[in-house]
Protein backbone atom coordinates (compact mmCIF):
# COMPACT_ATOMS: atom_id res chain seq x y z
CA UNK A 1 0.00 0.00 0.00
CA UNK A 2 1.08 3.49 -0.74
CA UNK A 3 0.11 7.01 -0.30
CA UNK A 4 -0.50 8.93 -3.64
CA UNK A 5 0.56 12.86 -3.63
CA UNK A 6 -0.68 15.57 -6.53
CA UNK A 7 1.35 18.31 -7.09
CA UNK A 8 -0.55 21.58 -8.91
CA UNK A 9 0.60 23.59 -11.70
CA UNK A 10 1.42 26.42 -9.02
CA UNK A 11 2.27 24.14 -6.12
CA UNK A 12 6.19 23.66 -7.52
CA UNK A 13 7.91 24.41 -4.63
CA UNK A 14 10.06 21.68 -2.88
CA UNK A 15 9.06 22.12 0.52
CA UNK A 16 5.12 22.38 -0.28
CA UNK A 17 2.74 20.87 2.63
CA UNK A 18 1.82 17.75 0.65
CA UNK A 19 5.97 16.76 0.12
CA UNK A 20 6.46 17.01 3.61
CA UNK A 21 7.06 13.95 5.17
CA UNK A 22 6.66 12.12 1.57
CA UNK A 23 8.20 8.45 1.58
CA UNK A 24 10.64 8.17 -1.12
CA UNK A 25 10.54 4.65 -2.08
CA UNK A 26 6.97 4.04 -0.95
CA UNK A 27 5.11 7.07 -2.03
CA UNK A 28 4.13 8.25 -5.72
CA UNK A 29 3.88 11.78 -7.01
CA UNK A 30 1.91 12.41 -9.66
CA UNK A 31 2.71 15.60 -12.22
CA UNK A 32 -0.46 16.31 -15.15
CA UNK A 33 -0.38 18.57 -17.44
CA UNK A 34 -4.55 18.51 -17.61
CA UNK A 35 -6.87 19.26 -20.58
CA UNK A 36 -9.73 19.99 -18.54
CA UNK A 37 -7.65 22.58 -17.05
CA UNK A 38 -5.44 24.20 -20.01
CA UNK A 39 -9.04 24.61 -22.02
CA UNK A 40 -11.46 25.54 -19.52
CA UNK A 41 -10.70 29.15 -20.43
CA UNK A 42 -8.50 29.92 -22.98
CA UNK A 43 -5.42 30.81 -21.87
CA UNK A 44 -2.83 32.85 -23.15
CA UNK A 45 -0.30 30.90 -25.41
CA UNK A 46 2.69 31.78 -23.38
CA UNK A 47 1.41 31.39 -19.71
CA UNK A 48 0.54 27.55 -21.17
CA UNK A 49 4.22 27.33 -22.14
CA UNK A 50 5.44 28.57 -18.93
CA UNK A 51 3.10 26.61 -16.84
CA UNK A 52 4.03 23.46 -19.15
CA UNK A 53 7.91 23.85 -19.16
CA UNK A 54 8.16 24.51 -14.90
CA UNK A 55 6.11 21.67 -14.33
CA UNK A 56 8.22 19.55 -16.36
CA UNK A 57 11.75 20.75 -15.20
CA UNK A 58 10.57 20.94 -11.29
CA UNK A 59 9.33 16.99 -12.38
CA UNK A 60 12.81 16.25 -13.48
CA UNK A 61 14.02 17.90 -10.07
CA UNK A 62 12.13 15.27 -8.06
CA UNK A 63 13.23 12.54 -9.87
CA UNK A 64 16.59 13.28 -9.50
CA UNK A 65 15.80 13.70 -5.78
CA UNK A 66 14.61 10.16 -5.88
CA UNK A 67 10.88 10.10 -5.73
CA UNK A 68 8.82 8.45 -7.89
CA UNK A 69 6.63 10.17 -10.28
CA UNK A 70 3.96 9.95 -12.77
CA UNK A 71 4.17 12.64 -14.74
CA UNK A 72 0.92 12.93 -17.57
CA UNK A 73 1.87 15.31 -20.39
CA UNK A 74 -0.89 17.15 -22.32
CA UNK A 75 -0.52 15.04 -25.71
CA UNK A 76 0.07 11.43 -23.27
CA UNK A 77 -1.96 8.63 -25.66
CA UNK A 78 -3.21 8.02 -22.00
CA UNK A 79 -3.83 11.12 -20.68
CA UNK A 80 -7.58 11.25 -19.34
CA UNK A 81 -8.23 14.75 -20.25
CA UNK A 82 -9.26 15.35 -16.06
CA UNK A 83 -7.52 15.96 -12.69
CA UNK A 84 -9.90 13.09 -11.39
CA UNK A 85 -9.34 11.02 -14.51
CA UNK A 86 -5.68 10.87 -13.93
CA UNK A 87 -5.66 10.20 -10.01
CA UNK A 88 -8.36 7.09 -10.13
CA UNK A 89 -5.71 5.90 -12.96
CA UNK A 90 -2.95 6.05 -10.33
CA UNK A 91 -4.47 4.96 -7.12
CA UNK A 92 -5.79 1.66 -9.61
CA UNK A 93 -2.34 1.01 -11.09
CA UNK A 94 -0.30 1.87 -7.76
CA UNK A 95 -2.64 -0.15 -5.30
CA UNK A 96 -3.16 3.46 -3.51
CA UNK A 97 -4.71 3.82 0.20
CA UNK A 98 -3.91 7.49 0.84
CA UNK A 99 -4.01 10.61 -0.81
CA UNK A 100 -2.42 13.34 0.29
CA UNK A 101 -3.00 16.99 -1.43
CA UNK A 102 -2.12 20.53 -0.83
CA UNK A 103 -4.87 23.30 -0.39
CA UNK A 104 -5.87 24.41 -4.37
CA UNK A 105 -6.02 27.97 -5.15
CA UNK A 106 -9.19 27.93 -6.57
CA UNK A 107 -12.70 27.35 -5.37
CA UNK A 108 -13.90 25.00 -8.12
CA UNK A 109 -10.82 22.47 -7.91
CA UNK A 110 -11.51 22.44 -3.86
CA UNK A 111 -14.85 21.37 -4.37
CA UNK A 112 -13.94 18.59 -6.76
CA UNK A 113 -10.91 17.19 -4.40
CA UNK A 114 -13.33 17.39 -1.50
CA UNK A 115 -15.65 14.47 -3.66
CA UNK A 116 -12.76 11.86 -4.11
CA UNK A 117 -12.31 10.27 -0.68
CA UNK A 118 -16.26 9.39 -1.57
CA UNK A 119 -15.81 8.71 -5.22
CA UNK A 120 -12.67 6.74 -4.46
CA UNK A 121 -13.37 5.18 -1.57
CA UNK A 122 -9.65 6.37 -0.45
CA UNK A 123 -8.72 8.68 2.30
CA UNK A 124 -8.22 11.97 1.56
CA UNK A 125 -6.27 14.86 3.65
CA UNK A 126 -6.09 18.22 2.22
CA UNK A 127 -3.14 20.36 4.06
CA UNK A 128 -3.02 23.96 4.13
CA UNK A 129 -0.87 26.10 1.78
CA UNK A 130 1.56 27.06 3.98
CA UNK A 131 3.76 28.90 1.36
CA UNK A 132 1.13 32.09 2.60
CA UNK A 133 1.95 34.18 5.32
CA UNK A 134 -1.68 34.46 6.43
CA UNK A 135 -3.68 31.25 6.98
CA UNK A 136 -7.60 30.98 6.17
CA UNK A 137 -8.47 30.69 9.15
CA UNK A 138 -6.11 33.82 10.63
CA UNK A 139 -7.61 35.91 7.73
CA UNK A 140 -11.23 35.08 8.48
CA UNK A 141 -10.09 35.42 12.10
CA UNK A 142 -8.70 39.11 11.57
CA UNK A 143 -11.73 40.12 9.36
CA UNK A 144 -14.86 38.83 11.87
CA UNK A 145 -17.20 41.27 13.34
CA UNK A 146 -15.32 43.86 11.09
CA UNK A 147 -18.15 45.84 9.06
CA UNK A 148 -14.89 46.96 6.53
CA UNK A 149 -12.51 44.59 5.54
CA UNK A 150 -9.37 47.11 4.26
CA UNK A 151 -6.32 46.01 3.47
CA UNK A 152 -4.09 48.62 5.08
CA UNK A 153 -4.81 47.14 8.84
CA UNK A 154 -4.62 44.11 8.01
CA UNK A 155 -1.08 44.14 6.26
CA UNK A 156 -0.21 46.21 9.58
CA UNK A 157 -1.03 43.52 11.29
CA UNK A 158 0.88 41.37 9.21
CA UNK A 159 3.61 43.62 9.73
CA UNK A 160 3.78 42.69 13.32
CA UNK A 161 2.84 38.89 13.51
CA UNK A 162 6.23 38.33 11.16
CA UNK A 163 8.19 41.45 12.38
CA UNK A 164 8.96 43.06 8.58
CA UNK A 165 10.01 46.26 8.59
CA UNK A 166 9.78 46.60 12.24
CA UNK A 167 12.04 48.83 15.01
CA UNK A 168 10.81 47.12 17.93
CA UNK A 169 6.90 47.75 17.91
CA UNK A 170 6.65 50.31 15.83
CA UNK A 171 7.14 50.40 12.01
CA UNK A 172 10.45 51.40 10.73
CA UNK A 173 10.50 55.74 9.95
CA UNK A 174 7.25 55.72 12.10
CA UNK A 175 4.89 55.42 9.44
CA UNK A 176 3.54 52.36 7.89
CA UNK A 177 2.59 53.96 4.42
CA UNK A 178 4.71 55.69 2.79
CA UNK A 179 2.25 55.99 -0.77
CA UNK A 180 2.45 59.68 -1.31
CA UNK A 181 5.83 59.48 -2.24
CA UNK A 182 5.37 57.13 -4.70
CA UNK A 183 3.25 59.08 -7.22
CA UNK A 184 5.85 59.97 -9.64
CA UNK A 185 6.07 60.21 -13.67
CA UNK A 186 8.89 58.94 -15.15
CA UNK A 187 11.28 61.98 -16.17
CA UNK A 188 12.44 61.48 -19.87
CA UNK A 189 16.03 60.88 -19.50
CA UNK A 190 15.07 57.80 -17.52
CA UNK A 191 15.11 54.38 -19.26
CA UNK A 192 14.23 51.64 -17.22
CA UNK A 193 16.87 48.04 -17.25
CA UNK A 194 15.07 45.64 -19.39
CA UNK A 195 14.08 42.63 -17.60
CA UNK A 196 15.54 39.30 -17.10
CA UNK A 197 15.89 36.74 -19.80
CA UNK A 198 16.58 33.06 -20.41
CA UNK A 199 17.40 31.10 -23.16
CA UNK A 200 15.22 28.20 -24.36
CA UNK A 201 16.84 24.52 -23.32
CA UNK A 202 15.30 21.77 -25.14
CA UNK A 203 12.53 20.76 -22.36
CA UNK A 204 10.90 24.30 -23.15
CA UNK A 205 11.49 24.02 -26.47
CA UNK A 206 9.78 20.81 -26.68
CA UNK A 207 6.49 22.76 -25.04
CA UNK A 208 6.91 25.38 -27.30
CA UNK A 209 6.23 23.35 -30.45
CA UNK A 210 3.52 21.88 -28.75
CA UNK A 211 1.56 25.03 -27.56
CA UNK A 212 2.06 26.21 -31.21
CA UNK A 213 0.17 23.04 -32.33
CA UNK A 214 -2.37 22.51 -30.23
CA UNK A 215 -3.47 25.98 -28.94
CA UNK A 216 -3.26 27.87 -31.61
CA UNK A 217 -6.95 29.32 -31.54
CA UNK A 218 -5.61 31.15 -27.44
CA UNK A 219 -5.04 34.78 -27.08
CA UNK A 220 -1.58 36.16 -27.17
CA UNK A 221 1.73 35.90 -28.82
CA UNK A 222 3.95 32.96 -28.27
CA UNK A 223 7.43 34.41 -29.66
CA UNK A 224 9.97 35.79 -27.92
CA UNK A 225 9.46 33.70 -24.69
CA UNK A 226 11.89 34.44 -22.10
CA UNK A 227 10.57 33.74 -18.57
CA UNK A 228 12.27 31.81 -16.15
CA UNK A 229 11.20 28.12 -16.08
CA UNK A 230 13.09 26.59 -12.56
CA UNK A 231 13.42 27.95 -9.40
CA UNK A 232 17.47 28.90 -10.13
CA UNK A 233 16.51 31.31 -12.84
CA UNK A 234 13.69 32.93 -10.68
CA UNK A 235 15.86 33.80 -7.86
CA UNK A 236 18.27 35.08 -10.50
CA UNK A 237 14.62 37.39 -11.21
CA UNK A 238 15.04 38.09 -8.02
CA UNK A 239 18.33 39.04 -7.61
CA UNK A 240 18.18 41.52 -10.58
CA UNK A 241 15.16 43.06 -9.38
CA UNK A 242 16.65 43.72 -5.80
CA UNK A 243 20.00 45.04 -7.51
CA UNK A 244 18.63 47.09 -10.30
CA UNK A 245 15.07 48.34 -9.84
CA UNK A 246 13.88 47.95 -5.77
CA UNK A 247 15.44 51.44 -5.79
CA UNK A 248 13.17 52.89 -7.93
CA UNK A 249 10.00 50.83 -7.49
CA UNK A 250 8.61 53.44 -5.36
CA UNK A 251 9.07 56.46 -6.86
CA UNK A 252 7.82 54.92 -10.58
CA UNK A 253 5.33 52.41 -9.15
CA UNK A 254 2.64 54.58 -10.97
CA UNK A 255 4.05 55.52 -13.75
CA UNK A 256 3.12 54.57 -17.44
CA UNK A 257 5.65 54.75 -20.52
CA UNK A 258 5.00 54.09 -24.20
CA UNK A 259 7.20 51.17 -24.78
CA UNK A 260 8.16 50.36 -21.40
CA UNK A 261 5.87 47.38 -20.27
CA UNK A 262 8.19 46.19 -17.66
CA UNK A 263 8.90 49.84 -15.71
CA UNK A 264 10.79 49.19 -12.60
CA UNK A 265 8.78 46.38 -11.22
CA UNK A 266 9.68 43.20 -9.58
CA UNK A 267 8.13 40.60 -12.80
CA UNK A 268 7.78 37.84 -10.18
CA UNK A 269 4.22 37.48 -9.33
CA UNK A 270 4.44 34.64 -12.07
CA UNK A 271 6.94 32.78 -9.97
CA UNK A 272 5.47 33.45 -6.30
CA UNK A 273 1.71 31.94 -7.98
CA UNK A 274 3.47 29.00 -9.41
CA UNK A 275 5.36 28.26 -5.81
CA UNK A 276 9.25 29.32 -7.61
CA UNK A 277 9.63 31.75 -5.03
CA UNK A 278 8.25 32.18 -1.77
CA UNK A 279 6.89 35.74 -0.65
CA UNK A 280 8.86 35.45 2.97
CA UNK A 281 12.36 35.03 0.93
CA UNK A 282 11.53 37.93 -1.52
CA UNK A 283 10.32 40.08 1.51
CA UNK A 284 13.27 39.30 3.19
CA UNK A 285 15.40 40.22 0.28
CA UNK A 286 13.80 43.66 0.08
CA UNK A 287 14.27 44.39 3.80
CA UNK A 288 18.06 43.49 3.87
CA UNK A 289 18.27 45.93 0.90
CA UNK A 290 16.51 48.40 3.04
CA UNK A 291 18.71 47.56 6.44
CA UNK A 292 21.54 47.45 3.73
CA UNK A 293 21.28 50.97 2.47
CA UNK A 294 21.08 49.29 -0.48
CA UNK A 295 17.31 50.84 -1.49
CA UNK A 296 15.17 53.61 0.20
CA UNK A 297 12.43 53.32 2.57
CA UNK A 298 9.64 54.27 0.33
CA UNK A 299 10.28 51.60 -2.31
CA UNK A 300 10.75 48.71 -0.14
CA UNK A 301 7.35 49.60 1.98
CA UNK A 302 5.88 49.69 -0.89
CA UNK A 303 7.26 46.62 -2.42
CA UNK A 304 6.60 44.71 0.89
CA UNK A 305 2.90 46.61 1.21
CA UNK A 306 1.99 44.39 -2.40
CA UNK A 307 3.43 41.13 -1.13
CA UNK A 308 2.50 40.70 2.52
CA UNK A 309 -0.37 43.16 1.96
CA UNK A 310 -2.44 43.09 -1.11
CA UNK A 311 -0.86 39.37 -1.89
CA UNK A 312 -2.22 37.81 1.24
CA UNK A 313 -5.12 40.23 2.06
CA UNK A 314 -6.81 39.17 -1.57
CA UNK A 315 -6.21 35.06 -0.91
CA UNK A 316 -7.91 35.92 2.50
CA UNK A 317 -10.86 37.49 1.22
CA UNK A 318 -11.35 35.13 -1.88
CA UNK A 319 -11.23 32.45 0.41
CA UNK A 320 -13.66 34.09 2.74
CA UNK A 321 -16.40 35.16 0.08
CA UNK A 322 -16.31 32.54 -2.13
CA UNK A 323 -18.34 31.06 -3.85
CA UNK A 324 -20.59 34.11 -3.70
CA UNK A 325 -18.33 36.68 -4.17
CA UNK A 326 -18.06 34.93 -8.33
CA UNK A 327 -21.59 36.87 -9.01
CA UNK A 328 -21.56 39.96 -7.30
CA UNK A 329 -22.46 42.95 -9.66
CA UNK A 330 -23.36 45.85 -7.33
CA UNK A 331 -23.64 48.13 -10.05
CA UNK A 332 -25.80 46.00 -12.41
CA UNK A 333 -23.28 45.82 -14.99
CA UNK A 334 -24.34 44.28 -18.60
CA UNK A 335 -22.23 45.52 -21.28
CA UNK A 336 -19.87 43.00 -23.35
CA UNK A 337 -16.62 43.05 -23.70
CA UNK A 338 -15.46 45.18 -26.20
CA UNK A 339 -13.89 43.55 -29.20
CA UNK A 340 -11.02 45.46 -29.32
CA UNK A 341 -10.08 43.87 -25.33
CA UNK A 342 -8.63 40.86 -28.02
CA UNK A 343 -7.20 42.65 -31.30
CA UNK A 344 -6.13 45.73 -29.66
CA UNK A 345 -7.82 47.65 -32.81
CA UNK A 346 -8.80 50.98 -30.92
CA UNK A 347 -8.26 54.50 -31.30
CA UNK A 348 -7.86 54.89 -27.51
CA UNK A 349 -4.27 55.24 -27.57
CA UNK A 350 -3.83 53.95 -23.47
CA UNK A 351 -5.64 50.74 -24.46
CA UNK A 352 -4.19 50.42 -27.73
CA UNK A 353 -0.65 49.66 -26.05
CA UNK A 354 -1.77 48.26 -22.47
CA UNK A 355 -3.57 45.28 -24.41
CA UNK A 356 -0.91 44.74 -27.62
CA UNK A 357 1.74 44.40 -24.62
CA UNK A 358 -0.79 42.62 -22.81
CA UNK A 359 -0.74 39.97 -25.87
CA UNK A 360 3.10 39.95 -26.25
CA UNK A 361 4.32 39.26 -22.99
CA UNK A 362 1.20 37.89 -20.76
CA UNK A 363 1.92 40.44 -19.02
CA UNK A 364 1.18 44.21 -17.92
CA UNK A 365 2.26 46.19 -14.92
CA UNK A 366 -0.81 46.93 -11.75
CA UNK A 367 -1.21 50.45 -13.15
CA UNK A 368 -2.00 49.24 -16.44
CA UNK A 369 -4.33 46.81 -15.21
CA UNK A 370 -5.65 49.06 -12.48
CA UNK A 371 -6.00 52.69 -14.43
CA UNK A 372 -5.71 52.22 -18.23
CA UNK A 373 -7.57 48.65 -18.73
CA UNK A 374 -9.79 48.31 -15.57
CA UNK A 375 -10.98 52.11 -15.32
CA UNK A 376 -12.39 51.15 -19.07
CA UNK A 377 -14.39 48.20 -17.43
CA UNK A 378 -15.32 50.25 -14.73
CA UNK A 379 -16.47 53.72 -16.78
CA UNK A 380 -18.04 51.50 -19.50
CA UNK A 381 -19.89 49.28 -17.27
CA UNK A 382 -18.59 46.03 -18.80
CA UNK A 383 -20.06 42.79 -17.22
CA UNK A 384 -18.12 41.10 -13.91
CA UNK A 385 -18.48 37.78 -15.63
CA UNK A 386 -16.29 38.80 -19.14
CA UNK A 387 -13.97 40.76 -17.19
CA UNK A 388 -13.12 38.41 -14.97
CA UNK A 389 -12.38 35.84 -17.75
CA UNK A 390 -10.71 38.09 -19.73
CA UNK A 391 -8.18 38.85 -16.49
CA UNK A 392 -7.82 35.29 -16.67
CA UNK A 393 -7.14 34.52 -19.30
CA UNK A 394 -4.52 36.98 -20.72
CA UNK A 395 -1.86 37.37 -17.80
CA UNK A 396 0.34 34.39 -16.92
CA UNK A 397 0.35 35.35 -13.57
CA UNK A 398 -3.76 34.76 -12.90
CA UNK A 399 -5.35 32.37 -10.67
CA UNK A 400 -8.58 32.44 -9.83
CA UNK A 401 -7.96 33.35 -6.00
CA UNK A 402 -5.91 36.75 -7.25
CA UNK A 403 -7.45 37.60 -9.97
CA UNK A 404 -10.89 37.73 -9.19
CA UNK A 405 -10.47 39.98 -6.08
CA UNK A 406 -8.71 42.30 -8.32
CA UNK A 407 -11.44 42.27 -10.58
CA UNK A 408 -14.60 42.10 -8.98
CA UNK A 409 -13.50 44.68 -5.88
CA UNK A 410 -10.80 46.72 -7.24
CA UNK A 411 -11.56 47.11 -10.44
CA UNK A 412 -15.36 47.08 -11.07
CA UNK A 413 -16.71 47.98 -7.03
CA UNK A 414 -18.95 44.74 -8.32
CA UNK A 415 -18.27 43.93 -4.36
CA UNK A 416 -19.92 47.00 -3.54
CA UNK A 417 -16.97 48.06 -1.37
CA UNK A 418 -15.96 45.28 0.48
CA UNK A 419 -12.65 45.56 -1.19
CA UNK A 420 -11.74 49.33 -1.92
CA UNK A 421 -13.82 52.06 -0.16
CA UNK A 422 -14.22 53.30 -3.45
CA UNK A 423 -14.14 53.34 -7.25
CA UNK A 424 -11.23 53.16 -8.81
CA UNK A 425 -12.49 55.65 -11.41
CA UNK A 426 -10.16 58.30 -13.32
CA UNK A 427 -10.31 60.85 -16.20
CA UNK A 428 -8.13 61.44 -18.66
CA UNK A 429 -6.40 63.87 -16.89
CA UNK A 430 -4.84 61.44 -14.57
CA UNK A 431 -3.87 58.91 -17.46
CA UNK A 432 -2.36 62.27 -18.80
CA UNK A 433 -0.63 62.69 -15.53
CA UNK A 434 1.06 59.14 -15.10
CA UNK A 435 1.93 58.19 -18.87
CA UNK A 436 2.88 59.36 -22.07
CA UNK A 437 0.19 58.25 -24.36
CA UNK A 438 -1.79 60.73 -24.36
CA UNK A 439 0.59 62.59 -26.75
CA UNK A 440 -0.22 59.81 -29.74
CA UNK A 441 -3.23 59.55 -29.05
CA UNK A 442 -6.05 60.40 -31.51
CA UNK A 443 -8.51 61.54 -28.66
CA UNK A 444 -7.59 64.97 -27.62
CA UNK A 445 -6.95 64.59 -23.43
CA UNK A 446 -7.34 68.43 -23.15
CA UNK A 447 -10.80 67.98 -24.62
CA UNK A 448 -13.93 67.72 -22.32
CA UNK A 449 -16.53 66.76 -25.29
CA UNK A 450 -17.23 66.37 -28.93
CA UNK A 451 -16.19 63.49 -30.93
CA UNK A 452 -12.46 64.24 -30.45
CA UNK A 453 -12.68 64.55 -27.07
CA UNK A 454 -10.76 61.76 -24.95
CA UNK A 455 -13.66 58.98 -24.11
CA UNK A 456 -12.25 58.94 -20.63
CA UNK A 457 -13.55 62.25 -19.96
CA UNK A 458 -17.09 61.85 -20.33
CA UNK A 459 -17.52 58.47 -19.05
CA UNK A 460 -16.16 59.40 -16.10
CA UNK A 461 -19.17 61.93 -15.39
CA UNK A 462 -21.45 59.91 -17.14
CA UNK A 463 -20.56 56.72 -14.86
CA UNK A 464 -21.03 59.13 -11.80
CA UNK A 465 -23.99 60.05 -13.01
CA UNK A 466 -25.19 56.92 -13.96
CA UNK A 467 -24.62 55.35 -10.59
CA UNK A 468 -26.09 58.46 -8.45
CA UNK A 469 -28.27 56.56 -6.46
CA UNK A 470 -24.98 53.26 -5.17
CA UNK A 471 -22.53 56.00 -4.91
CA UNK A 472 -23.91 59.26 -4.12
CA UNK A 473 -23.59 58.89 -0.29
CA UNK A 474 -19.94 57.11 -0.54
CA UNK A 475 -17.80 59.91 2.22
CA UNK A 476 -14.79 59.45 -0.38
CA UNK A 477 -16.85 60.49 -3.41
CA UNK A 478 -17.88 63.82 -1.79
CA UNK A 479 -15.66 66.20 -3.96
CA UNK A 480 -16.82 64.73 -7.13
CA UNK A 481 -20.26 64.56 -7.10
CA UNK A 482 -20.58 67.94 -5.83
CA UNK A 483 -18.74 69.67 -8.69
CA UNK A 484 -21.42 66.83 -11.18
CA UNK A 485 -24.29 68.83 -9.25
CA UNK A 486 -23.05 71.99 -9.54
CA UNK A 487 -23.17 71.30 -13.76
CA UNK A 488 -25.65 73.27 -15.88
CA UNK A 489 -28.32 70.74 -17.21
CA UNK A 490 -26.93 71.50 -20.50
CA UNK A 491 -23.66 70.35 -19.55
CA UNK A 492 -24.83 67.22 -18.29
CA UNK A 493 -26.87 66.59 -21.30
CA UNK A 494 -24.15 67.43 -23.41
CA UNK A 495 -21.82 64.46 -21.15
CA UNK A 496 -24.93 61.82 -21.54
CA UNK A 497 -25.15 62.62 -25.35
CA UNK A 498 -21.26 61.71 -26.16
CA UNK A 499 -21.42 58.83 -23.60
CA UNK A 500 -24.37 57.74 -25.43
CA UNK A 501 -22.45 57.86 -28.90
CA UNK A 502 -19.43 56.61 -27.26
CA UNK A 503 -21.18 53.09 -26.09
CA UNK A 504 -23.75 52.69 -28.57
CA UNK A 505 -20.37 52.63 -31.44
CA UNK A 506 -18.70 50.38 -28.82
CA UNK A 507 -21.64 47.89 -28.90
CA UNK A 508 -22.16 47.54 -32.70
CA UNK A 509 -18.49 46.60 -32.53
CA UNK A 510 -17.50 49.36 -34.55
CA UNK A 511 -13.47 51.30 -33.82
CA UNK A 512 -13.50 53.10 -31.55
C1 LIG B 1 -7.55 44.02 -12.47
C2 LIG B 1 -6.31 43.41 -11.90
C3 LIG B 1 -6.06 42.07 -12.07
C4 LIG B 1 -4.94 41.49 -11.48
N1 LIG B 1 -4.73 40.15 -11.65
C5 LIG B 1 -3.67 39.58 -11.06
C6 LIG B 1 -3.43 38.19 -11.22
O1 LIG B 1 -4.18 37.49 -11.88
N2 LIG B 1 -2.35 37.65 -10.62
C7 LIG B 1 -1.49 38.42 -9.88
O2 LIG B 1 -0.51 37.88 -9.35
N3 LIG B 1 -1.71 39.72 -9.70
C8 LIG B 1 -2.75 40.33 -10.28
N4 LIG B 1 -2.95 41.67 -10.11
C9 LIG B 1 -2.08 42.42 -9.21
C10 LIG B 1 -0.84 43.07 -9.86
O3 LIG B 1 -1.24 43.85 -10.96
C11 LIG B 1 0.18 42.04 -10.30
O4 LIG B 1 0.50 41.21 -9.21
C12 LIG B 1 1.46 42.70 -10.77
O5 LIG B 1 1.20 43.56 -11.84
C13 LIG B 1 2.47 41.64 -11.16
O6 LIG B 1 3.62 42.22 -11.66
P1 LIG B 1 4.95 42.33 -10.81
O7 LIG B 1 5.34 40.98 -10.32
O8 LIG B 1 5.94 43.05 -11.65
O9 LIG B 1 4.46 43.17 -9.58
P2 LIG B 1 5.09 44.33 -8.69
O10 LIG B 1 4.44 45.60 -9.06
O11 LIG B 1 6.56 44.29 -8.73
O12 LIG B 1 4.56 43.94 -7.23
C14 LIG B 1 5.22 42.95 -6.44
C15 LIG B 1 4.31 41.81 -6.11
O13 LIG B 1 3.25 42.23 -5.27
C16 LIG B 1 2.11 41.41 -5.47
N5 LIG B 1 0.97 42.27 -5.78
C17 LIG B 1 1.00 43.56 -6.16
N6 LIG B 1 -0.26 44.05 -6.28
C18 LIG B 1 -1.09 43.03 -5.98
C19 LIG B 1 -2.51 42.92 -5.93
N7 LIG B 1 -3.32 43.95 -6.20
N8 LIG B 1 -3.03 41.71 -5.64
C20 LIG B 1 -2.23 40.66 -5.35
N9 LIG B 1 -0.88 40.72 -5.38
C21 LIG B 1 -0.33 41.90 -5.68
C22 LIG B 1 2.41 40.48 -6.64
O14 LIG B 1 2.75 39.22 -6.15
C23 LIG B 1 3.63 41.14 -7.29
O15 LIG B 1 4.48 40.22 -7.92
C24 LIG B 1 -4.06 42.28 -10.70
C25 LIG B 1 -4.32 43.64 -10.55
C26 LIG B 1 -5.44 44.21 -11.14
C27 LIG B 1 -5.70 45.67 -10.94
S1 LIG C 1 -6.38 60.91 -24.79
FE1 LIG C 1 -7.70 59.60 -23.58
S2 LIG C 1 -7.94 57.74 -24.79
FE2 LIG C 1 -6.18 58.84 -25.61
S3 LIG C 1 -4.43 58.00 -24.54
FE3 LIG C 1 -5.07 59.77 -23.39
S4 LIG C 1 -6.47 58.97 -21.84
FE4 LIG C 1 -6.24 57.39 -23.40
Amino acid sequence: MSTLRLILADQLSHDLASLKDCELDNDWLLMVEVREEANYVKHHKKKIAFLFSAMRHFANELTGKGHQLVYTKYDGKDNKGSLFGEVKRLCEQKNIDKIILTHPGEYRVLVEMQSWQEKLNIAVEIRQDDRFLASLEEFASWAQGRKQLRMEFFYREMRKAWHFLMDGDKPVGDKWNFDSANRKALPKEMSPPQPTKFETDAITQEVLELVAKEFDDHFGQLENFHFAVTREQALVVLDEFISQRLVNFGDYQDAMVQGQPWMYHSHISFYLNCGLLTPKEVIEQAENAYRNGDAPLNAVEGFIRQVLGWREYVRGLYWLKMPDYKNENFLEATRSLPKFFWDANTKMNCLHQCIKETSENAYAHHIQRLMILGNFALLAGLHPDEVNEWYLIVYADAYEWVEMPNVTGMILFADGGLLASKPYAASGSYINKMSNYCKSCHYKVKDKNGSQACPFNYLYWDFLDRNKEKLGNNPRLGMPYRTLNKMTDEKRQIIQRDSQIFLQTLDTYEKV
